[in-house]
């Protein structure tokens, strides 16, 4: 009898490999009393510990492949600057000086109450953060306490291996990347963790949340990983096995085959064809979109070029980023986005001055926060104005909710022309400027935005977020988040409705659009222009081509008038099987 364990697939894929299971669990930690003239030793014992982790992740990030999305490497920063943050690196010592505590006590109590801080934060992303406190207090402790921090036995050579462990920190999973191995399952963590996100960009087959997985599965046995469908198969015959290994083999064959599509044209069986652009977050990213022959950029989401430090970007480092993305181009177009803080993506210092709200997803965001603070937006519409004198620039507002927002940015945007106007300094005169629909209100008006703007990206991941009542940041409510509910498709077929009749350009960059699951449907309903991340962009490709969007019309328009998701689902499920 086969046996199966559940969790959640972060990371989709089959493996099919030998089991290793990482037992390296929590560092046992006892509390000891420090003799006074023993303090200051100790003192020095927690702080060379710190260098050593330093060290570790400093050797780990020059580890990581050339080929590996830049935010990875923000990962592995994000845990350099804990290092390097007062709250570990101060509280401890003062522990250790105050209460004469041994530095692995001192450590345990500050992790303990770092993670009460986060887990009674309100933000499901800010609360999942907390793991990383423990991935890096977990490292401080096995350097003192002599243990190994690597995931690696010595010996064993873990290619090829299914790696089964309590949890992994995004160190481990470069590391573990590096010796190739088939796929991880771990006992603990969820799809937004920064493990899970790494497994997809590094596409390693991944579940998480598998419980008591180390306790079921044995070193060596052979398993069955379907990062799909989040399930582990143990004691399997032969019959499944070579079920899977054909799975296996026609996923390998499909992936395989998509990269010949790289140079060839999105257009449809019946002539249509489809731009397929790219979603980036840092510069660097540009690199994968040009890897797939994407058409353009058609989401550069510049709040990253804001995270994760410590001042804000000025106006000239704001060029030199889109610079290096309207240069590497050669010609073809670029979306910018405009700030889109707020919410799961806060600045450390717009994150400071601002009032902590119940509900950040409703609160002061994006577009609204621009308006509120010049000295924030201004620097950024002139570097986008001036990046426009040297390549196909477009401009893009986030969050709208209202006409009288829209109009707002486009007084501001000519103000800040006049003023490059008045220092001699070049922009591109007739820059497009356009919305993101993606607050129910705004696609029910579409219309009017379509009326005063020159073109519309529909954001579903915020759209389903605000239409369905659901925050999309909550594991909890995850199983609500619905692209096929009725009254998400309504609001999308009106956004499109009011953008072909302004005659503008309408395009969609939400994740809807790099599913291909929904290619066909939104085909049919009469989307033209996907923008997605890199990795999705070929499988899209592969459906357009094999679309026939004559067929896909009356469908998509039966599609429209289900009154649940199940009949849709139904009538997707169909047209793509056709
Ligand atoms: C969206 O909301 O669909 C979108 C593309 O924007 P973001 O995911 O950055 O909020
Ligand atoms: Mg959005």
């Amino acid at each position: 009898m086969s046996v199966t364990l559940s969790g959640i697939g972060v990371s989709r894929g089959i493996a099919i490999g030998k089991v290793h299971i990482l037992e390296r669990g929590q560092p046992e930690v006892v509390e000891q009393k420090i003799p006074a003239s023993k303090v200051e030793d100790e003192v020095l014992r927690f702080q060379l510990a710190l260098k050593v982790a330093q060290e570790e992740l400093k050797n780990i990030r020059t580890r990581i492949p050339a080929s590996t999305p830049a935010d990875i490497a923000a990962f592995i920063d994000t845990h350099l600057l804990m290092l390097k943050d007062s709250a570990l690196g101060n509280v401890p010592i003062d522990l250790i000086r105050n209460q004469q505590l041994n530095a692995e006590w001192a450590l345990k109590l500050q992790r303990d109450a770092l993670v009460n801080i986060f887990e009674e934060m309100d933000d499901a992303y800010l609360r999942t953060r907390k793991d990383d406190v423990i991935h890096v207090v977990n490292r401080i402790l096995r350097i003192l306490l002599n243990q190994d921090n690597q995931p690696h036995d010595g010996v064993t050579a873990l290619t090829g291996h299914i790696i089964i462990a309590d949890d992994l920190t995004p160190a481990d999973t470069i590391l573990l990347q590096h010796q190739k191995i088939a796929a991880f399952v771990t006992e603990y963590g969820g799809p937004l963790s920064h493990t899970a996100i790494m497994a997809r960009s590094l596409r390693i087959p991944a579940v998480v949340g598998v419980h008591n997985s180390r306790k079921t599965l044995h070193n060596d046995e052979i398993v069955i990983v379907d990062g799909k469908q989040g399930v582990i198969l143990a004691n399997i015959d032969e019959d499944i096995l070579s079920y899977y290994r054909q799975q296996q083999q026609q996923e390998s064959i499909y992936y395989k085959s998509l990269n010949k599509l790289k140079n060839k044209a999105a257009i449809t069986i019946d002539g249509t064809p489809i731009s397929l652009l790219g979603n980036i977050e840092l510069p660097e990213d540009i690199d994968s979109v040009n890897d797939v022959s994407a058409s353009g950029v058609g989401l550069f989401r510049t709040e990253f070029l804001f995270m994760n430090r410590s001042s804000l970007p000025d106006e000239e480092e704001q060029l030199d980023a889109y610079l290096t993305v309207i240069n590497k181009l050669k010609g073809n177009p670029l979306t910018i986005r405009t700030l889109d803080l707020g919410a799961d993506k806060q600045s450390q210092e717009t994150k400071d001055t601002s009032v902590p709200t119940i509900n950040p997803a409703l609160g002061l965001r994006a577009i609204r926060l621009c308006l509120k603070d010049p000295d924030l937006f201004t620097p950024q519409l002139r570097a986008i104005l001036r990046a426009s004198a040297h390549g196909p620039i477009r401009m893009m507002i986030p969050m709208l909710s209202n006409i009288q927002e829209a109009l707002q940015t486009l007084q501001i945007i000519e103000e800040a022309k006049h003023q490059l106007d008045r220092e001699g300094l070049d922009y591109d005169k007739d820059i497009p400027v356009g919305g993101m629909i993606e607050i129910p209100a705004a696609a029910i008006t579409a219309y009017t935005f379509a009326k005063h703007l020159d073109f519309l990206s529909i954001g579903t991941n915020d759209l389903i977020q605000y239409t369905l009542a659901i925050d999309r940041m909550d594991d909890e409510v995850n199983y609500l988040y619905d692209p096929l509910h009725p009254a998400v498709l309504r609001l999308i077929h009106l956004i499109l409705n009011a953008g072909h009749k302004a005659k503008i350009p309408i395009s969609m960059c939400g994740e809807m659009a790099g599913d291909s699951y929904y290619t066909r449907l939104l085909l049919g309903l009469g989307l033209r222009e996907f923008s997605m991340q890199a990795a999705t962009l070929l499988e899209v490709k592969s459906v357009i081509k094999e679309s026939n969007i004559s067929e896909l019309v009356r469908p998509a328009r039966k599609i429209l008038q289900c009154t649940h998701s199940d009949q849709a689902l139904a009538l997707v499920n169909n047209i793509n099987a056709g």
